[in-house]
């Protein structure tokens, strides 16, 4: 039930992660164990490096049935790479998030306004996520209009968590140590339910 829906480690335990592959030039194996699921995708951070044969090998691994998201992917304002490139690179793996019908799980810093206008102007049949999501009720609510999903981790805004409804609140530990459990916990608290109750959303995964 305590689906960690978006990290950069393999744990041992029986928890589903959604386990994020970078996709660049190095190669990839995927672990195989029943609990570890895959998000590829190609980082806004490698934006201006991007080969067209990232998007082939990323096409390939989307065919995988461990592989259930599109992602990490997005913008950032504070990487090298032109806010006109890095929407060449997202915008290629929107499709191939809505050809793979696969949800998009969405690295944004300082684009919200961007990823808001996008998401209007496509109206994708797939589930948007703003992973890692740290900011204020403001932005969370703008968000939460469009039917964008939010997942939070390690650190968050306790009001944003607050408005969220359990059927777009997401829970991930990324890079962080906690464990998933004590953040499921701790969200529980905060929205005052069951820890149970926290899995409502995770339904958009199929697994
Ligand atoms: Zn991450």
């Amino acid at each position: 039930m305590f689906i960690d829906v978006h990290t950069h480690k393999i744990n041992s335990d029986d928890i589903p992660i959604i386990y994020n592959i970078r996709i660049n030039d190095d190669a990839v194996t995927l672990p195989h164990d029943r609990h570890i699921y895959f998000s590829a995708g190609i980082h806004p951070w490698d934006a201006d490096k991007v080969r067209s044969v990232w998007y082939d090998n990323m096409t390939i691994m989307l065919n995988y049935e461990q592989v259930i998201a599109v992602g990490e992917c997005g913008l950032d304002k504070h990487t090298s790479a032109s806010l006109e490139k890095q929407l060449e690179v997202f915008e290629k793996q929107i499709y191939l998030s809505e050809t793979n019908q696969l949800p998009l799980l969405i690295h944004c810093v300082g684009f919200s306004h961007e990823i808001i206008r996008l998401h209007q102007s496509v109206r994708p049949e797939q589930a948007w996520i703003i992973h890692g999501f740290r900011g204020k009720p403001e932005l969370a609510l703008q968000f939460l209009k469009e039917d964008i999903y939010l997942s939070f981790g390690e650190k968050f805004n306790t009001e944003s968590v607050k408005i969220t409804p359990l059927n777009r609140l997401l829970i991930e530990t990324d890079e962080s140590q906690i464990a998933i459990e004590n953040l499921y916990q701790r969200i529980a608290e905060i929205k005052e339910c069951d820890v149970r109750e926290l899995k409502t959303a995770n339904d958009l995964f199929g697994i």
